[in-house]
């Protein structure tokens, strides 16, 4: 298992559903990994076996991973497939799952339990809409999401929870410095168990915000759209 604890930051790359052969090449041509940081790229399903992973610093992740260990469930892709493929993270409870695909909290914490089983890292995505922060419900939202989505398997070694403020994903938009340092902190003091997670950052992270996110003190990286897809910029964001 990698161990989290060895990088003072996480990077990790979420290309969605974008990238083929041709991009591939070019990308890891061009990519400069910080050795002190632990940098994932995470493609659709089909390119990981294409991706490079160093198995130091570098290191490729899913997107997402079925529910189920096998049986009649056409187009789904299992834990241990992921596992068998030397995939070493995978994102769950991505927004854009939860809305786009009805993923529920039960869903993701049976995918979680399903990647710790495997040993490999899910990387547990929370975070509110714009309606939830104007009404104040941040933190509530925030703490049914991890009670109910993260199961009890999970710990700061073989998990890490990424904050993704729906608002701020592929918006331009994103939280105030101070308040994503208070849910992040928010985060850590749900629970005892909590206080030693890596809890990355999420929504529109650019080379012009990086910098001062990455340097909050509970913040302990980020989970790029956008910006991964960007050679350049993934490259000054991660240095
Ligand atoms: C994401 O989809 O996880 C994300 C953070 O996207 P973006 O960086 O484009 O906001």
């Amino acid at each position: 298992m990698i161990n989290l604890s060895n990088f003072s930051s996480i990077f990790i790359a979420n290309w969605k559903l974008n990238g083929n052969i041709q991009f591939i090449d070019k990308y890891y041509e061009n990519l400069l990994v910080n050795p002190k940081n632990c940098t994932v790229v995470c493609s659709p399903n089909i390119y990981l076996n294409r991706l490079k992973n160093n198995n130091i610093n570098l290191f490729t992740g899913a997107q997402d991973v079925s529910q189920f260990n096998e049986g009649a469930y056409t187009g789904e892709i299992s834990a241990n497939m992921l596992s068998d493929e030397k995939i070493n993270f995978c994102l769950v409870g991505h927004s854009e799952r939860r809305q786009l695909f009805n993923e529920s909290n039960e869903v993701i914490n049976a995918k979680t339990s399903n990647l710790i089983n495997n040993d490999i890292i899910p990387v547990i995505c929370i975070g509110e809409t714009l309606e939830e922060k104007e009404t104040n419900l941040t933190k509530k939202v925030l703490a049914k999401q991890i009670n109910e989505s993260i199961p009890d398997g999970c710990n700061f070694e073989n998990s890490i929870i990424a904050y993704e403020p729906i608002w701020a994903i592929g918006t331009g938009l994103t939280p105030s410095l101070d308040e994503i340092e208070e849910v992040h902190s928010f985060i850590k003091s749900i629970n005892l168990k909590f206080e030693r997670f890596k809890v990355l950052y999420g929504g529109s992270v650019k080379v012009s915000n990086s910098k001062d996110i990455n340097k909050l003190d509970n913040v302990d990286g980020c989970l790029i759209g956008g910006s991964s897809l960007k050679i350049d910029e993934f490259n000054l964001i991660i240095s």
